[in-house]
């Protein structure tokens, strides 16, 4: 088995078959998985066993196109203020920053001249006598809470105890570690006790929970600053900065085995957590004659199926991504990691193939289901339970996209969003 254990140092050199449970997000990680057999030249096999979801649908019936991928590149937003806020932190505690150097990097990256002036004015860097610049004691706090592999704030997973067990990073922990939530961590399945922003206390479950829990959230655009404008067909795309606001009221009790809803809760207090990030934004066609629920589901179906066409243009993880649909057919996609990760970037230059591809997943499933299925339009991170889907809906907008119909993005979306 091709588990996340054999990337650690594992001797594999004797391996000579590889399995593999589902098609890892990007082609690079599928080579990187299938590589550990066959090490010294003797013959090897992979077996890839793909599962019931859109992107494993659309391989099995191009699967050309997997096999002759090539890896993926790789993807990094160089601009991404909150990465660059703690980098410049951490280079002037390392050594103070001269007044020719500071030149020379706001010469290099646009945006680091606004950071710095940022960095000034919240107290964590200042400038010495002789005007270079250094990081005051806020500023070697920041410095010392930097981690390697995120930017953005964790929640700290203690147990009832009071023993810590680990960290998760915001906003992904808003979904996973509410109050109820079953968590598993390091094998090990726990219940949420209670949360706030910073901390969550988790306990032991007495047993092998036949459960999991999933999230009720719904997310909102909440600030949008579009720095880029272009038409894919002759739909308006705008990309940018902005806020997204995640919104967790309950939670589905969902049967492990058989992914039935056995369960539906509120939360007792609804978590409400904003965080900045990289945001696409454009709207979808809408026929007149829908009425409001048909227009809400096929935006919402839409929005489904061009988040899962997205993974296989960008190589990413479906987690590392978000979207929004509107019923006014205004659909947000956003980079999942706090302040944005590149990804919506990339995306951005190749919203035309994510047409395409959505419409072209859509029409492979031969489902003739309604709301559609966990092969097209479903998705495993829906906030609502895959409610509210239309599937010839979506593929009738993405068709009249395709075809060249004019859309612009609108100021502001309108009416409740669905995620
Ligand atoms: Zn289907
Ligand atoms: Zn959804």
């Amino acid at each position: 088995m091709a588990t996340p254990t054999l990337e650690q140092g594992i001797d594999i050199g004797d391996l000579d078959s590889v399995v593999l449970m589902k098609i890892p997000p990007t082609f690079s990680r599928y080579i990187q998985k299938v590589g550990r057999a066959g090490r010294r030249g003797k013959e090897s096999g992979v077996f890839l066993i793909i599962g019931d979801d859109p992107i494993s649908n659309y391989y099995a019936a191009h699967p050309d196109e997997f096999y002759r991928s090539t890896p993926e590149p790789a993807y990094l937003d160089p601009e991404n203020p909150e990465v660059m806020k703690r980098q410049i932190v951490s280079m002037v505690y390392d050594q103070p920053l001269s007044s020719n150097e500071e030149e020379k990097l706001n010469r290099e990256i646009k945006s680091s001249e606004k950071v710095i002036s940022n960095l000034l004015k919240e107290g964590y860097i200042e400038r010495t006598r002789r005007n270079a610049l250094t990081t005051t004691r806020d500023g070697v706090a920041l410095h010392q809470s930097t981690k390697l592999r995120g930017t953005g704030e964790d929640i700290r997973i203690y147990t009832m105890e009071n023993k810590y067990i680990g960290d998760r990073g915001l906003p992904m922990a808003t979904r996973e570690l509410h109050p109820e939530a079953i968590y598993l961590h390091g094998g090990t399945q726990y219940r949420v006790m209670d949360f706030n922003p910073r901390r969550a206390i988790v306990e032991q479950l007495p047993y092998r929970s036949k459960y999991f829990t999933l999230a009720r959230y719904h997310s909102d655009m909440e600030e949008f600053e579009p720095e880029l404008k272009r038409s894919a067909f002759k739909a308006e795309i705008a990309y940018g900065a902005g806020t997204i606001r995640h919104i967790v009221d309950g939670y589905y009790q969902k049967d492990k085995t058989t992914q039935q809803t056995v369960a539906e809760n509120d939360l007792e207090e609804t978590i409400i957590f904003d965080f900045p990030t990289k945001i696409i934004n454009f709207n979808l066609p809408l026929r007149m004659s829908w009425n409001p629920t048909q227009r809400g589901s096929a935006s919402h179906a839409a929005e489904h199926i061009l988040i899962s066409a997205a993974v296989t243009l960008t190589g990413a993880d479906q987690a590392e991504m978000g979207g929004i649909s509107y019923p006014d057919g205004s659909i947000v996609i956003y980079d999942g990691a706090y302040g944005g990760s590149g990804l919506t970037r990339l995306l951005y230059d190749r919203m035309e193939k994510d047409f395409k591809r959505g419409a072209e997943m859509l029409a492979t499933c031969k489902c003739g289901r309604e709301d559609g299925c966990p092969k097209c339009t479903y998705s495993p991170y829906c906030g609502n339970n895959n409610k509210y889907l239309w599937k010839n809906g979506a593929l009738e907008i993405l068709k009249q996209i395709l075809r060249g119909k004019k859309t612009k993005v609108e100021a502001k979306p309108v009416g409740k969003s669905t995620v």
